[in-house]
């Protein structure tokens, strides 16, 4: 027997989650993961972190605009923790370009090892800061959302892989089983297959993998206060979580979509440039990781109905900001779909359109 729904979402990642919650007041919705749980790629692999000046000018408008709704629906996922930039020897060009591309203030080297006691200031040339950076608690945010959508009738079907699409009467049938009137596809790293299944032209939609490691290191300071650090070459970053600190080599691989994992080599370089920045070193490699950041050509979000097929609507390209645009992209894609007063202005929500790429 052919289940039918009025929306299907391919995808349970952060983007698939969100935008099933926020439609799920409307319309009868089923959410299908390929993996045994939601968030098992990308979505559980983040820093966690959230800058409202990181992306490009488009996509730091969705930043500002999931920033309020999360202060006010939200108020327990952002924490503030402040971020810090670091200039080694001889990188003054990348220091300024980077404190400038994050919207930094400079500040001197002796406020940056008051503010992160574990600098090392013989190695710091020069510092950078910003107080409104914060953590993002992504898990509690999911399970927020994951409960919105059960209270609101959303159906979510995990170790369900889409493997075939066909459009029949303006109706999608997934699997020659499942029917829904509209498709999301909020699958990440996999958007374009899942375009290509529905005989729909891609969108360049490129993974990167971002690696990461979670360490212990000497130090007798308390590192739950320290900030975000950065170095400005873009060669690694760390943050405290959970009692330890994560660092990652902020590498950019590009690959196909995959269930990503972290080479020793890259882990071993992040760990080395962060050591080159801080008083201590690393004591113990608890654990490592990598995961997907998937972006479209020109890095922005591609959130609307396919040229060629109206009823597919994409909500992918989340890149390096997929939390911090969660709620934004949602929002459109309401706005869009149930064509209600704009919420997001349609000269905001317009850029992210899937036709600029026609
Ligand atoms: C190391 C790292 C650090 C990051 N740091 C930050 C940060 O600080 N702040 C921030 O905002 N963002 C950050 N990001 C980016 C953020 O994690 C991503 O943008 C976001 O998780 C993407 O969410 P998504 O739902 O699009 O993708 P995913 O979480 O990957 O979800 C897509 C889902 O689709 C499923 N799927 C694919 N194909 C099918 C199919 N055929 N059938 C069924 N299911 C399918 C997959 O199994 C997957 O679960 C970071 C990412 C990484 C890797």
């Amino acid at each position: 027997m052919i289940e039918k729904f009025d929306i299907a979402v391919i995808g349970g990642g952060i983007a698939g989650i969100s935008v099933a919650a926020r439609l799920s007041k409307h319309a009868k919705i089923g959410l299908f993961e390929q993996e045994d749980f939601i968030a098992h790629h990308s979505s559980s692999r983040s820093a966690a972190v959230f800058i409202s000046d990181y992306g490009n000018s488009d996509v730091c408008e969705l930043n500002l605009i999931t920033f309020h709704e999360l202060q006010s629906k939200y108020p327990d996922i952002l924490k503030q923790r402040g971020l810090m930039s670091l200039e080694k020897d001889g990188e003054i060009e990348e220091f300024k370009s980077h404190a400038k591309s994050l919207g930094l203030s400079p500040i001197s080297v002796d406020e940056a090892k008051e503010k992160a006691p574990i600098i090392d200031i013989k190695s710091v040339k020069q510092a950078a800061w910003r107080d409104d950076v914060f953590d993002i608690d992504t898990d509690l945010l999911i399970q927020k959302l994951r409960q919105e959508c059960i209270s609101n009738g959303v159906q979510i079907f995990t170790n369900s892989s889409i493997n075939s699409l066909e459009s029949n009467n303006d109706k999608w049938i997934l699997n020659s089983k499942i029917q829904s009137e509209i498709l999301i596809n909020s699958s990440g790293a996999w958007a374009d297959n899942i375009a290509r299944l529905a005989n729909l032209k891609p969108k360049n939609i490129q993974p990167f993998k971002r690696s990461m490691a979670r360490v212990e290191i000497d130090t007798s300071h308390n590192l739950s206060s320290l900030p975000v650090l950065f170095g400005s070459d873009d060669t690694w970053y760390a943050k405290p979580d959970a009692g330890s600190m994560i660092v990652s080599p902020a590498d950019a691989s590009p690959c196909e979509p995959h269930d990503a994992w972290a080479h020793e080599e890259d882990i071993a370089l992040g760990i080395y440039n962060f050591e080159k920045m801080v008083e201590t070193k690393v004591k113990k490699l608890t654990s490592n990781w990598a995961g997907l950041r998937s972006f479209a050509p020109d890095q922005s979000l591609v959130i609307g109905p396919d040229a060629d097929a109206t009823n597919f609507f994409w909500l992918a390209g989340q890149g390096g900001y997929g939390f911090q645009t969660c709620l934004a992209a949602s929002q459109i894609a309401e706005d869009i779909l149930f064509n209600q007063t704009s919420q997001v202005p349609s000269s905001i929500s317009k850029k992210f359109s899937p036709h600029r790429f026609a």
